[in-house]
């Protein structure tokens, strides 16, 4: 069996830039599944599917022809051969990405095509469920967490190195926001797995959180 590491947690704790980490650093795969999810909600945008037809959006997401190809510093995305790298990070697809995210036929219709990403030697699959539903057996289960403000300020230094800017209050508002659609939706809600290891990160820096789990992965 192909090891797995699932990386759990809110938006803005960290799992992206820490999964990238780790994989780099085992030789892993990686599995974004947050951006399969923006793909699919920015997919069907530009198809002009209405949000609330869930059996068009579920199509969509079976239908997604998407790439991830490896380059410095993370992965290029591409949509229908577009890059769509920087797109899919905008606030505004993240948003539609955890409306889609709460219907049952559009992560139903992922699933699978999550579950390819464990191939030899590893992987390392960053999410919200992917300890509790797509690769329950994973040999580590890692739930990152740190506080909502903490987050916020996370997030408007990522936003600031890519040349755009949002106010700390707005930040904040839109992260409790979509916890709280994450964690209180009835499919796959946004839970640590009862055998996840949580680690909150709010006083940690990056490498400090990869060498816990490069400690964890030892054990
Ligand atoms: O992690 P990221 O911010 O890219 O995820 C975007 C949205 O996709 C999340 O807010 C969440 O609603 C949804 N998502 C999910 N399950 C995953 C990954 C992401 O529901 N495994």
């Amino acid at each position: 069996d192909v090891p797995v590491l699932t990386l759990d947690g809110p938006g803005g704790a960290g799992k992206g830039t820490i999964s990238r980490l780790v994989a780099d650093e085992l030789g892993w795969h990686l599995l974004d599944s947050g951006a399969l999810y923006r793909l699919t909600a920015l997919a069907a945008e530009r198809q002009g599917v209405n949000f609330s037809d869930t059996a068009a959006l579920a199509q969509v997401a079976r239908e997604l022809n998407v790439a991830f190809l490896p380059c410095e510093g993370g992965a290029q995305v591409l949509l229908e051969e577009e890059d769509v790298s920087h797109e899919i990070r905008k606030e505004h697809v993240g948003g539609w990405a955890s409306e889609v995210a709460s219907m049952p036929p559009v992560r139903d219709a992922l699933l699978k095509r999550q579950r390819d990403f464990a191939r030899p030697p590893g992987l390392v699959a960053d999410g919200r469920d992917m300890g509790t539903v797509v690769f329950p057996q994973a040999s580590l289960k890692i739930f990152l967490t740190a506080s909502a403000e903490e987050r916020a300020r996370r997030r408007q230094a990522q936003l600031q190195s890519s040349g755009s800017h949002a106010s700390l209050p707005d930040l904040l508002k839109e992260i409790q926001t979509r916890d709280e659609r994450d964690m209180q939706r009835a499919v796959a809600p946004l839970v640590a797995a009862r055998d996840a290891i949580t680690l909150d990160t709010t006083e940690l820096t990056i490498p400090d959180v990869v060498a816990r789990i490069g400690a964890l992965l030892t054990e």
